[in-house]
């Protein structure tokens, strides 16, 4: 088979890691083709958009202080990811090459003072292009022929979004198709940095945070590749939290839309983008575990096989948000009055995570992430306090509960079911909201309840019985 296996960046953490990534590489491609991905080393992107920040601030030091901090690291790895000299210092030339660029990039913000998304990607992107040297050289010292590759170098083709470019599909296809292939031919392993392409005019794009998942199927869809992989340091997808629930199981197989929706609750977070080139192709995904590869994972594909037959299939959890009421006798029967308190939220920057409103019209309430809940309040009082709205009410630490599963579409009585199991718990459902898709359902708790929430649900849809 070929096979895309994208590493996380936990995975690549330490020389260790890297060498154990490397001799599983080593070993699977005995009986498959193996076009590997990577993300950055973790907690690099998080410092390298610290380092765009304290630019802005002109906070040369800091800037400084902190790239210094990240080359240190890279080049202390470096020292320890190949046995054979020749190879380590053929290593410790190309990690030259590419630090200097980096020293350079740095340089020149700095004399500017200034970050343009344009930039802010070229600096951000230098986390996968430093991981893949790592990898590709580890995999040289063990014998197996590799040479690291950027989205650029690889022909992944964006439009000029930066920050959150999209591929150019068709274009890209063909470029990558084509230098993956010319290098398998030579037998040779393209080691892939996930996060960034180029646009047309060759500047380095990303593709928003979590970006590699994205490189990885882009990758696959390319070259038509039979399996995706994404390995990291979770099992897979699971019933729910293991930390709420004990007996908490991993799902063995889902759908595409299922995974869509467990991924955005941040169960494993996937790009949410990321299954997108895979859809059409029909090319499997599954999750994995790097440092434990006797568990096969969760399978991603568009029709499951396994638990079809379960309604819900997972209980997710996002904890600690905050709930909005706003109010008005004047808002009932007025067009625009939900537009307009979404554009004021939208224009301070504020997320809104779930919407509920009461048809009378008299009241619409949202979730916001409790970092955003005073910045929503302020803006929603300032701007409209008085004019198309009375009240605004905040209940402050709640959680969002949702049920996943594409079984519980036309289904009678999930509802009542699920409702009935968290009343017997003697716990208050704040809000309620589910999508006419009905493959997720969705209600608002107290955080305080969350867990005997989660719990009473776990029980009632037997998901832990496998
Ligand atoms: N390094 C990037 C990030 O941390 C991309 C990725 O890890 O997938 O967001
Ligand atoms: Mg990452």
């Amino acid at each position: 088979m070929k096979l895309v296996l994208k590493f996380g960046g936990t995975s690549i953490s330490s020389p260790s890691n890297i060498r154990h990534v490397a001799s599983l590489i080593k070993s699977i491609s005995k009986e498959h083709k193996i076009i590997p991905v990577f993300s950055a080393i973790s907690g690099v992107t998080d410092e390298l958009i610290r380092i765009t920040n304290l630019i802005q601030n002109r906070n040369k030091e800091g800037a400084n202080s902190l790239a210094k901090k990240i080359i240190k690291m890279h080049v202390d790895i470096s020292t320890q990811c190949a046995k054979n000299p020749k190879i380590r210092k053929d290593l410790a030339n190309k990690m030259k090459t590419d630090l200097d660029e980096l020293e350079d990039l740095l340089h020149g913000m700095l004399l500017l003072g200034e970050v343009t998304p344009k930039s802010s990607d070229y600096l951000i992107s230098f986390g996968e292009r430093l991981s893949i040297n790592l990898v590709a050289y580890a995999l040289n010292d063990m014998g197996i022929k590799a040479v690291p590759l950027t989205g650029k170098d690889v022909g992944i083709v964006t439009d000029s979004n930066f920050g959150e470019a999209k591929p150019l599909m068709d274009t890209t296809r063909l470029h990558v198709s084509h230098i993956i292939e010319n290098l398998l031919q030579k037998k040779t392993m393209p080691v892939i940095g996930g996060f960034a392409g180029a646009d047309q005019h060759g500047n380095i794009t990303t593709f928003g945070r979590g970006g590699s998942d994205y490189t990885a199927t882009i990758v696959a869809s390319s070259i038509k590749a039979e399996e995706v992989w994404l390995m990291s340091d979770v099992e897979g997808l699971m019933t729910t939290d293991p930390k709420i629930v004990k007996n908490a199981k991993l799902i063995k197989e889902v759908s595409y839309v299922e995974a869509m929706e467990m991924a955005l609750f941040g169960a494993k977070y996937i790009h949410p983008r990321a299954l997108e080139p895979l859809v059409a192709k029909k090319i499997p995904l599954r999750i994995r575990n790097t440092f434990n590869m006797k568990n096969p994972g969760t399978r991603v594909t568009a029709t499951p096989q396994i638990d079809t037959q379960k309604t819900v299939k997972c209980v997710s959890t996002i904890r600690h948000t905050g709930l909005i009421d706003v109010r008005g006798g004047s808002m009932v029967g007025a067009p625009g009055t939900a537009a307009t308190i979404f554009s004021v939220l939208a224009k301070a920057g504020v997320n809104i995570m779930m919407i509920s409103q009461s048809p009378s019209e008299s009241s619409i309430s949202v979730i916001v992430k409790k970092n955003d809940l005073d910045k929503a309040v302020n803006t929603l009082e300032m701007n409209l306090l008085g004019k198309i709205i009375k009240k605004v009410d905040v209940t402050l630490d709640v959680s969002i509960i949702a049920l996943i599963g594409s079984g519980m579409r036309g289904i009678v009585g999930v509802a009542s079911k699920v409702f009935t199991a968290v009343a017997k718990r003697g716990v208050n459902v704040i809000m309620i909201a589910q999508g006419s898709s009905e493959l997720n359902l969705a209600f608002v708790v107290r955080d305080s309840d969350c867990n005997a929430a989660v719990q009473a649900l776990h029980d009632e849809f037997e998901l832990a019985k496998t």
